[in-house]
């Protein structure tokens, strides 16, 4: 069976001929690079400062700190729900200032976003909510179809796709989001708090989901206040204090774990 295209993102895919050629391995390439980068709200609170952070394709990142110290605020900024005061956001190549606010769409759904409250449409099923992401992009009716039954699989959600949210439990809930985050094939997946409102067990799914996803090549950042999870997984931890990275490191939740 061949793979489905989903299920093969840029990093999965044969290298050009030009990385070929520069000796450049796929993997290496940074989704994102961040370089100086400050933010001072309109009132004068100063959320970040001088955060430099390089994400390499394919690698899973967890973004920790106490509240307050900034995840948030860096997450609006790589959406460009926020604009940094200073330093330089390049997003796959392009500097994230440079994009024109008409363009602001289009490069939200190069992201996939995931959020702890799911951010569901109530009233619409679950296929509507995944295929509505497609839809407002004028994506061709039947390219939709196929997109949309291939993002259920990868979450496991296809035999409900035509309830309602508000029939399915957390974890359902937030697998239809990851769903809705996947079938634009992003190559950068963040999610913000994805299991702050799910119990252990129903946590380590999402977890487990999220890493499934990221072996298929697509980069998760993943800001969390779950230690126990980012102990665990001893992955590259980003730890903000204060508006600062104070620890960029392999390792567990806190610096001694
Ligand atoms: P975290 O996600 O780590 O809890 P935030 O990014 O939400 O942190 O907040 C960082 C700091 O910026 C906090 O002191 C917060 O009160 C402040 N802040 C967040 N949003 C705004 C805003 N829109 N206006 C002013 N200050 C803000």
């Amino acid at each position: 069976m061949t793979t489905p295209t989903i299920l093969r993102p840029a990093s999965a895919r044969e290298p050009s001929p030009d990385d070929v050629a520069a000796g450049a391995s796929a993997a290496a390439r940074p989704v994102l690079e961040l370089r100086g980068v400050g933010k001072v709200y309109p009132n004068g609170k100063a959320a970040l400062h001088d955060v430099d952070l390089s994400l390499e394709e394919g690698e899973f990142v967890f973004l920790v700190g106490p509240s307050g110290a900034g995840k948030t605020t860096l997450l609006k900024l790589l959406i460009r729900d926020e604009m940094p005061t200073s330093g330089e956001m390049i997003l796959d190549g392009r500097d994230l200032a440079r994009v024109p606010r008409r363009k602001v769409p289009e490069l939200r759904r190069t992201i996939g976003i995931v959020f702890q409250d799911y951010k569901l449409l109530p009233t619409r099923s679950v296929r509507e909510n995944v295929s509505f992401a497609l839809e407002v992009t004028g994506t061709p009716r039947g390219r939709i179809r196929p997109a949309v039954d291939q993002a259920l699989a990868v979450v496991g959600l296809g035999a409900q796709a035509d309830q309602l949210p508000t029939t399915l439990s957390g974890g359902e809930q937030q697998r239809t989001a990851i769903a809705r985050a996947l079938v634009h094939e992003p190559r950068l997946i963040i999610a913000d708090e994805p299991t702050g409102n799910l119990d252990p067990l129903i946590s380590w799914e999402i977890i487990q989901l999220l890493l499934r996803i990221n072996e298929l090549g697509v980069t998760v950042l993943m800001a969390t206040h779950n230690a126990g999870v980012v102990t665990a997984l001893r992955r590259r931890v980003v730890a903000l204090e204060e508006g600062r990275v104070v620890r960029d490191e392999v390792g567990g939740y806190h610096r001694d774990d």
